[in-house]
């Protein structure tokens, strides 16, 4: 994608989503704030429960308890998506802001037939079509998505995880959805695989230029795939900048052990862990979560939350290393 244009398809703003259990709030997603552009590739990454997948089902409002969304806002091109009514927020499902869930294939219904399931979407937003119309429709996305047409009258279990996941993508897109959001999309599949999905992927959202939104925690996947990124950590965006930026000038501690932690098949280096676990989001460390592992931590971060803030043109970090004090 090129330069980014000027106005948001998606603005999320101060997103905060708790989950209440007896113990006390568990903090997923803290003041989460970022845009996605038309037909940009915006990658949201970080470890296992940092906080991206509430995010991605918070903005579908898919949210259940004990989970909550406590404040924020979610604008899809300036439509506030949190304030939507039962029915309104269905029609829009699908249709402006789709979802592939993480394990999607394994959402496909197992009795019914591939072209039933996708003639579903397309019947429940837009009213039944020609039977021929509904065909030609179906088969084109199944081509979209480079399956052939015999897999229209096959079920699920006749198909192999790669060709489910471009089921799932063909659905996804069936009804042209400003917006797709992609979580872990490839993360059951062996490589070779999942080149093929995220190949598929990428050629059907150039072609039809969607935004997408691509949940994942393998850095080296994100730095195939996407335009701009955000790393999150414990809840927040500790970082965001597009992803050339990010791979070659990393400003977060975190952000630049996650890329350290990346295999290069272009040089021989030991592969570096991050030191220490994730924290817990029942009890997240004071001040800066990620204190208790960063080797550039002090006196200041372990009392004061880092702020998002830009520190160069669309360069926004959230660290004391480069932040002025928040009054
Ligand atoms: Fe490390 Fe402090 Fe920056 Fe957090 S605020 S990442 S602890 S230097």
């Amino acid at each position: 994608m090129g330069a980014l244009a000027a106005e948001p398809v998606l603005t999320v703003r101060d997103l905060v989503v708790h989950y209440h259990t007896p113990r006390g709030p568990i903090k997923a997603v803290e003041h989460v704030s970022f845009d996605v552009y038309k037909g940009e590739r915006f990658g949201l990454v970080g470890e296992s429960g940092c906080g991206k997948s509430t995010t991605a089902m918070a903005l579908l409002r898919l949210i259940k308890p004990p989970g909550r969304i406590e404040t924020g806002e979610v604008r899809l091109e300036g439509r506030d998506l949190l304030t939507l009514k039962p029915d309104e927020l269905r029609t829009l499902r699908w249709r402006d802001l789709s979802l592939i869930p993480q394990g999607a294939m394994n959402s496909l219904n197992p009795v019914m037939r591939i072209r039933e399931q996708i003639e579903d979407v397309i019947i429940c937003h837009e009213g039944r079509p020609s039977p021929a119309e509904l065909a030609e429709r179906v088969h084109k996305l199944l081509n979209m998505v480079g399956l052939p047409r015999r897999v229209t009258t096959m079920y699920p279990h006749e198909l192999s995880g790669g060709m489910k996941q471009r089921v799932c993508i063909a659905m996804a897109i069936a009804l042209n959805p400003k917006l797709v959001i992609a979580d872990e999309l490839t993360s059951a599949l062996d490589v070779v695989v999942q080149r093929v999905v995220i190949q598929t992927l990428m050629e059907v959202q150039e072609r039809l230029g969607t935004s997408l939104i691509v949940i994942g925690h393998d850095m080296g996947l994100q730095a195939q795939l996407v335009d701009r990124l955000a790393v999150m950590y414990a809840g927040r965006i500790a970082e965001i900048a597009d992803a050339i930026t990010i791979f070659e000038q990393p400003l977060h501690p975190y952000t630049r052990l996650l890329i350290a932690s990346v295999p290069s098949t272009k040089e021989k280096k030991p592969l570096q862990a991050i030191p220490g676990l994730p924290p817990t989001l029942l009890n997240p460390p004071p001040g800066c979560a990620f204190h208790p592992r960063c080797p550039a931590a002090f006196e200041r971060c372990a009392v004061e939350v880092p702020r998002l803030q830009e520190v160069a043109p669309k360069h926004q970090v959230a660290c004391h290393l480069f932040s002025e004090r928040i009054s």
